[in-house]
């Protein structure tokens, strides 16, 4: 009896692979079908000048709004598509939608910089710089205008590689940041090694600031130490007042989180953006 019980415990483990696996497959092949109908939309979250309290730009996080299943979060198709050559798509995709964006803004007079979420593969692949270029040239649009998160995994794939690329990045002035700092199971030497000019400390050290003591001692070191390389310091997941007047005191650059707003349509974004930045016109 005990055998049976193990094989069938072996048949719900197989089947319950499958059917993840399957699942998996069915997601990838809805996903191209929703890129082709374009289904994909971005929305934008600010982020805040703790000095100025000015918006400095916004970060660009990709929404999948599927027919059957409703919203899909990133977090549950990204990594994923990032399993196959269906990442490199969405990255077309959102560069394309950012463009056109940043366009749309500058002929409403705004000028909003925005950044976007860069896998490991875009960076990876033959002409991912190269492309990037091309459509900033395409649709007139200056390298400051674009800045680039990347997460320590992707930074520390192929050191050399990732060095010449970053460099391309920077010489078209595009602000190279590191997303999630702090989670990575990398080594710091690629931070002096590539032309980073921020990094983002993950909302996971943030969201309880100030009480949480080992959040404080990781944010209180990552903030000196990027004052002391002479770059930028992003907290994202800001959510109570308390964690923001925190990082303020400390110095902290920039923030991002639930405490301004989440990440919104274009056009609920620019609305919120005028209702915040009324003090900048006088
Ligand atoms: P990320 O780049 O670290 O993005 C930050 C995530 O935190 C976003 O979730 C954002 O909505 C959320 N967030 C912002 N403020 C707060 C806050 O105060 N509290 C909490 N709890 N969360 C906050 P989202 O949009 O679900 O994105 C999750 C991840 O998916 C992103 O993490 C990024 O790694 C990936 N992702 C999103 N859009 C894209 C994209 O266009 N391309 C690629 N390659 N990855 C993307
Ligand atoms: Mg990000
Ligand atoms: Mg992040
Ligand atoms: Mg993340």
């Amino acid at each position: 009896a005990h055998a049976y019980a193990k094989q069938r415990d072996y048949a719900q483990f197989s089947s319950s692979l499958e059917l993840t696996l399957q699942r998996n497959i069915t997601l990838l092949g809805d996903l191209q079908e929703a890129l082709r109908l374009n289904q994909l939309t971005m929305h934008y979250q600010p982020k805040i000048d703790l000095a100025t309290n000015a918006v400095i730009g916004v970060e660009a996080v990709i929404r999948w709004r599927h027919p059957v299943y409703g919203d899909i979060a990133p977090d549950d198709f990204i990594p994923q598509a990032e399993q196959s050559t269906l990442i490199l798509k969405v990255t077309e995709y959102v560069i394309s939608r950012v463009m056109r964006q940043i366009a749309d803004w500058q002929e409403q007079g705004l000028r909003i910089p925005i950044a976007i979420n860069i896998s490991s593969h875009d960076i990876m692949a033959t002409g991912f710089v190269a492309r990037l270029l091309a459509e900033l040239e395409r649709f007139d649009i200056d390298g400051e205008m674009i800045e680039v998160e990347l997460t320590e995994g992707a930074l520390v794939n192929d050191l050399a590689h990732t060095q010449l690329e970053l460099l391309r990045l920077n010489q078209a002035k595009i602000m190279i940041s590191v997303d999630d700092f702090g989670t990575g199971y990398s080594s710091l030497q690629y931070l002096h090694r590539l032309p980073i000019a921020g990094i983002k400390i993950d909302r996971s050290f943030i969201k309880n600031l100030p009480h949480d003591d080992g959040g404080r001692y990781i944010v209180d070191a990552a903030v000196a130490l990027a004052k002391n390389m002479g770059i930028q310091t992003i907290a994202e997941g800001v959510e109570t007042p308390s964690a923001n007047a925190y990082l303020r005191k400390i110095g902290c650059d920039v923030v991002q989180g639930f405490y301004y707003t989440q990440a919104l349509p274009a056009d609920k974004f620019v609305a919120w953006y005028r209702e915040f930045q009324p003090t900048k016109t006088h």
